[in-house]
């Protein structure tokens, strides 16, 4: 079981403090199109048939926006492409976006939609969408638009989306002393989507944000509260994902070049094997180093999570 995941440009207007982007530099229009046209050959050398049967993955930056007509129509094409050359291989191969919700739908978030279900193939997205407590939306028009966005996949193409929130320090404290609830939230907001929990990840920005990463002692009372109020399966989500989230998403294309005219170099980069090697650096208890991530303890959160299964 495994899916290959491309980076298609770090473009993203929201800067969140907490962003994991390791390089954020906005790519030109000729750059993104080199890397879209690097992916669709890229594709053609994969073995998605049994290897990766699961898909592909997208992300951004934002995925579902862009300023440039020659873009969105060559982003278009590789959904083409992917349906034609992945989803003919493999019977579950999927597509899985990760969006920040903040855009104009009708950029990019319809028209691919719209194409998905020309093809017939409208229940091959998984559509993950973010939603933070804090740090994420910087007006109400951007969490409006998010919410919006989430709303419209489920009311016009029948897409029941997940909805991604970073367990940070803050939102489990908010939980503890009753400020707060994501379910009721949730219901509120989001009704016809999934919950799904994330483990706070690397920051890339170099800003120190407080209550972010949290301390072991909070994440074992977090379950407690989790399994006292009956949200069993968004533990058991919560915990599968973070397994899968250092052995199951291969990385396409980890080495580009954006300035690449030599032939040879060319074809090495569209020949590459997708690889975890950024994920998988094992520590001693055999999982990765992605999951020392309390913010008062080196033990590994996957061992502890294990033990309470
Ligand atoms: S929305 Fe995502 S990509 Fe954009 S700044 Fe925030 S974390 Fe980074
Ligand atoms: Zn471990």
């Amino acid at each position: 079981m495994a899916m290959v995941q491309y980076g298609l440009w770090p473009n993203c207007t929201n800067q969140c403090d907490f962003c994991l982007l390791e390089d954020r530099v906005y790519k030109s229009e000729d750059a993104r199109l080199r890397v879209l046209a690097a992916i669709k050959e890229n594709i053609k050398v994969i073995d998605w048939k049994d290897k990766f049967s699961n898909g592909i993955s997208l992300l951004g930056g934002e995925i579902f926006y862009t300023d440039s007509e020659k873009v969105k129509i060559s982003f278009l094409d590789l959904i083409n492409q992917i349906v034609d050359d992945i989803f003919s291989k493999s019977d579950s191969a999927i597509i899985s976006v990760v969006s920040n919700g903040i855009y104009d739908p009708d950029i990019l978030l319809r028209p691919t939609l719209d194409l998905l279900k020309k093809r017939n193939v409208i229940d091959r997205i998984n559509l993950n969408f973010s939603w933070d407590i804090k740090g994420r939306f910087h007006s109400e028009e951007s969490l409006q638009s998010m919410i919006k966005n989430t709303n419209l996949v489920y009311d016009e193409y029948g897409i029941t989306p997940l909805v991604q929130t970073c367990l940070t320090q803050h939102l489990i404290d908010e939980h503890l002393n009753g400020n707060f609830n994501i379910f009721e939230y949730k219901k509120q907001n989001f009704p016809n989507s999934i919950l799904a929990f994330l483990y706070p990840h690397k920051i890339n920005t170099g800003k120190v944000v407080s209550d972010f990463f949290f301390t072991r002692n909070s994440l074992f009372k977090f379950i407690k509260w989790l399994k006292d109020n009956d949200y069993d399966e968004v533990l058991e989500r919560f915990i599968q994902s973070v397994i899968n989230s250092s052995q199951f998403k291969y990385t396409g294309l980890l080495y580009r070049g954006d300035v690449l005219d030599d032939g040879e170099d060319k074809e090495a980069e569209y020949n590459q094997e997708p690889t975890l090697e950024k994920k998988q650096v094992l520590t001693e208890c055999g999982h990765s180093n992605l999951y020392r991530c309390y913010s008062d303890s080196d033990k590994c959160m996957l061992c502890d999570l294990l033990k309470v299964i």
